[in-house]
């Protein structure tokens, strides 16, 4: 049976080459390379240390006590991976480069660096097969294999960073421009307002009743708004390309029906009218998406929506290491939501979702971030504060918490408990890994017995079936 994980478009081509890589690497040198695998050349990171840590941006992130307990293992992993996968495992070792790659992206790491890593294994790698092989034929092949299954990983990984980066610069502008975008409402108002007036007027000029020189969509005021500010706000969507290709339709209906004789030209208005029906279509569509979103906060709670957290947390973490200031994270679960849903019906529960986010509001400072995180757990972010100091609120937010009950539409009111985790931020470059730890102390007030907080430590497990982004 074959258990190898689905491939994508993107990396088949990866997998070909892998497989033409080894297909033309002879018995003596795939044994070679194996050789050298089991070597298990330790060494090794400590010579990427070497040549990387004089770079003060490569500090960053190789200078945490656990990235280097974990790089060593790690590195020598994906080593022995590289040199000894057969064409069984070529899917999952394709699929593991584009993994490490999305993890370079979250940090941040320059892909220059990646490369810089990758020419300093190299140099070492040829160096050890050349000395272990019996014949200088044997360590051509050998090397010549090596060099292709780095660069073939290498592309692995550049595919995914770019992918990844592609992504969260995708989010970051979204986050910039719902900050600014007040009121999606009015907006969506303005947009409507403006692409009838523009239809208004195509209309008298059609007619001849108007001088219409310069009638194009994509440049009008609603045409411009879209491509500058809608496309970037809604970010980019099969909506957002069908909008803009049916602008350059429309426009290239009218720039054909101005060769056209006055008379005729109206023929050109029902096809011109039902691609404009189509755009408020998709119009509408992309603003009650945003709407959900209502300029980047959850529409039930208001509190920012999940997808601008790792936005914030990549910022609060480049704001804490070069000011070396603490910040720290809280992960909030509420206590037996389901019961409360079941025994009091779905709005209820929505109610309470709102209460609590309410408290948080009240309880936090303005310069603090509240996500919603899942359909009963938020995420505080605490700006300014060191582990201890977040356990101090954490423990000050589950109290009052716990002191405000939820006054139900019907006069019953309805007693809430939330289990708190709590991590400071420890110089860890990924996010993923604050989160992570955030999650594991949730999950242990969670088994010790609910409504308390606990503080991450070392060796506490992680939460069954959360985490599925592997973190640095
Ligand atoms: P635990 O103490 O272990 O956290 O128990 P729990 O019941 O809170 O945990 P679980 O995660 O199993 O259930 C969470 C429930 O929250 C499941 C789902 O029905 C409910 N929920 C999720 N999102 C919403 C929402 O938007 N509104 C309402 N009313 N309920 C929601
Ligand atoms: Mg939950
Ligand atoms: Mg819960």
């Amino acid at each position: 049976m074959d258990t190898s994980p689905p491939m994508d478009d993107a990396s088949q081509p990866l997998a070909a080459a892998w497989l033409h890589t080894l297909q033309h690497t002879g018995p003596a040198a795939t044994a070679l390379l194996h050789a050298v695998a089991t070597d298990a050349p330790a060494p090794l990171a400590q010579r990427f240390y070497d040549v990387l840590l004089v770079d003060a941006r490569a500090r960053r992130f190789l200078s945490h006590e656990q990235v280097k307990q974990r790089l060593q293992p790690a590195m020598q992993r994906w080593l022995v991976q590289l040199l000894t996968t057969t064409a069984g495992d070529i899917a999952a070792t394709v699929a593991a480069q584009r993994i490490i790659g999305d993890v370079h992206a979250r940090v941040g790491i320059p892909v220059d660096l990646v490369t810089r890593g990758a020419r300093v294994l190299k140099h070492d790698l040829y160096g050890r097969l050349q000395a272990r092989a019996d014949h200088a034929d044997t360590a051509f092949e050998a090397i010549r294999t090596a060099s292709a299954l780095v660069d073939i990983a290498m592309e692995g990984m550049t595919l995914a960073y770019t992918h990844a980066r592609d992504r969260s610069t995708r989010a970051d502008a979204a986050y910039r421009l719902f900050s600014l975008v007040q009121n999606v409402g009015t907006e969506r108002e303005r947009q409507r307002a403006l692409l009838l007036d523009w239809e208004n007027t195509l209309l008298y000029t059609l007619a001849g009743h108007a001088e219409g020189e310069n009638a194009s969509l994509a440049t009008s005021e609603f045409g411009l708004w879209f491509t500058h500010k809608g496309i970037p706000s809604f970010g980019e969507s099969s909506e957002t390309a069908q909008v803009s290709a049916l602008v350059k339709a429309i426009d290239a209906c009218l720039q054909q029906a101005s060769d056209d004789a006055p008379a005729q030209r109206l023929a050109a208005l029902p096809a011109i009218r039902e691609r404009l029906a189509a755009i408020r279509t998709l119009m509408t569509l992309l603003f009650e998406r945003i709407g959900e979103l209502d300029a980047g906060s959850d529409s039930l709670t208001h509190l920012l929506n999940r997808r601008f957290l790792p936005t914030v947390l990549r910022r609060e973490i480049e704001l804490a290491t070069r000011n070396q200031t603490p910040f720290a994270l809280l992960m909030l679960d509420l206590d037996h939501f389901k019961a409360i849903n079941d025994g009091h019906g779905h709005d209820a529960g929505d109610r309470a979702l709102q209460h609590v986010a309410g408290l948080l509001g009240q309880l936090t400072r303005g310069s603090d971030y509240l996500f919603r995180f899942g359909g009963e757990e938020f995420v505080v972010v605490l700006v300014a504060a060191s582990q201890s100091q977040a356990a101090l609120i954490a423990e000050s937010l589950r109290r009052q918490i716990a002191q405000a009950p939820v006054m139900l539409g019907n006069g019953t009111s309805l007693a809430l408990t939330t289990s708190i985790g709590v991590a400071g931020h420890d110089g860890h470059p990924d996010y993923e890994r604050l989160l992570a730890r955030a999650d594991a102390a949730m999950y242990a007030a969670k088994r010790r017995g609910r409504n308390c907080v606990v503080v991450a430590e070392e060796g506490l497990p992680e939460a069954p079936g959360r985490r599925s982004a592997r973190a640095l």
